[in-house]
Order: C-alpha cells, then structure tokens, then sequence
C-alpha cells in the first residue's frame, strides 16, 4: 500500500491519511506534521519553516526534499506509506520518482480529492486539532469550541496559526499556482485516482478504498 494524497488545504487528506494508515496499517508520513514537530522541538529546520508557514508560502524544496527522503527510506516505510502533503511543486515530483527508482518502488497510486474553494475556506475557519494526537475536527460539525478537550483523548484542542482567513488564502492561492499543476506529472504517468472529498468522512474513506480495490 503506496499512496499519494494530493488536494488543496482542508479537503481532507490528513484525516483520510489517518484512517488509512490504521485500516492498512502502514505509517502516515505527512510533511505538514513533520515539520509543526520540528517547529515545536525548536529544531533547526524548524527555525527555518515556521516563518514561511506562518505566511502559507512552501518551505524550500531541498529541505522538503531531504525530509521525505529520511522518513521513506527507514524500516518503518518498506511495507507501504500514506504520503500526505508532497509533492507540492514539481521539483518535489521529479525528485520522489528519483527516490522511488532508487527504493526499487514501482507501484503507488496518487489520490486526488476535490472540494469547492468556498467549502475548503469554511472548513479551515472552523478547523480544530489535538495537540497530543494530531486528530482533525470541526467546531461545527462535532460541536466544539477552542476550549473543547479533545473528544477522543481529553487533551486540549487548538487552531492552527496557518489556518486564520488571511493564510488561509494565501496558502490556497500557492496551492492553485504551484501544486495543482503537479497532477500532469502524475495523470502522464497513469497513476491518479480521483475522489470527490465533499462527502463526510465516512463516505470518502469508503469511496477511496472502492478505488483502490479496483486498481490492478
Ligand atoms: P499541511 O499540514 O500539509 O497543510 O502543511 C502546512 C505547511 O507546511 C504548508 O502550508 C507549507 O508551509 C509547509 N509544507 C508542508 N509540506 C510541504 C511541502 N511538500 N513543500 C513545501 N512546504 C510544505
């Protein structure tokens, strides 16, 4: 199990990338993730991104590019991954199919979720996030506010800086010039699989695993 899980910011990746990860039962490796940990431990990567995320501009691909490359090539990655949220640019594109060739992978499938703008905007205004686990909800839909435990675990919810209006728009307007894109790099390489992410949490995880039953 090799997946891709391509869409703009808010339509769910992360939260499809953690079920997925349970029901397969290989790692989730989300980029996003991996640095708001090296932003937290105040490691020097994290010195170096938590201005350009702060902003919603990409972290530099080198950098991005060396992250993806340790987290692939351990022992925790070789029976499968859920990689959530690169590649962002082309150069990461080219550069994953590098180290795919060199980690002998022939096989992955790229999911593409597509949700309207609009509906991605109000998503992310009232998005909220466990500070311990990392888990996804939704003000609305769960009935929370930011002084909410989280419903699973207890531990405090919050906001992410990222995810206030104006970076909101921002980090959607770099995702329209600068990773939409990407997706021809992968339809000419006949990898994609394409799913309507509007639906609820049940309902897309359903339809992904339809999809990926069909795949040869
Ligand atoms: P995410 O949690 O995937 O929405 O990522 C949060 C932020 O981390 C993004 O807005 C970027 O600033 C940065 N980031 C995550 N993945 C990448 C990537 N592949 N390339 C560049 N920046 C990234």
């Amino acid at each position: 199990m090799r997946l891709l899980l391509f869409g703009p910011p808010g339509v769910g990746k992360g939260t499809q990338a953690k079920l997925l990860s349970q029901e397969y039962r290989v790692p989730h490796i989300s980029t996003g993730d991996l640095l708001r940990t090296a932003v937290t431990q105040g490691t020097p990567v994290g010195k170096k991104a938590k201005a350009i995320m702060d902003e919603g501009h990409l972290v530099p691909d080198d950098l991005m590019i060396a992250i993806v490359r340790e987290a692939l090539s351990g022992p925790a990655a070789a029976n499968g991954f859920i990689l959530d949220g690169f590649p962002r640019t082309l150069p990461q594109a080219r550069a994953l199919s590098a180290l795919f060739e060199e980690l002998g992978i022939t096989s992955y499938t790229v999911i593409e979720f597509d949700v309207d703008e609009e509906e991605l905007i109000r998503r992310l205004a009232s998005r909220m996030m466990c500070t311990k686990e990392g888990t996804i909800f939704n003000a609305h839909t769960d009935s929370l506010t930011i002084d909410s435990p989280c419903p699973q675990c207890g531990s405090p919810l919050m906001q992410r800086d990222d995810d206030k209006e104006g970076t909101v728009r921002n980090r959607l307007r770099v995702y329209r010039v600068s990773t939409a894109p990407v997706i021809h790099y992968f339809d000419a390489l006949g990898v994609v699989c394409r799913v309507d992410g509007t639906g609820s949490v049940d309902v897309v995880n359903r339809e992904i695993k339809v999809l990926l039953e069909e795949r040869p």
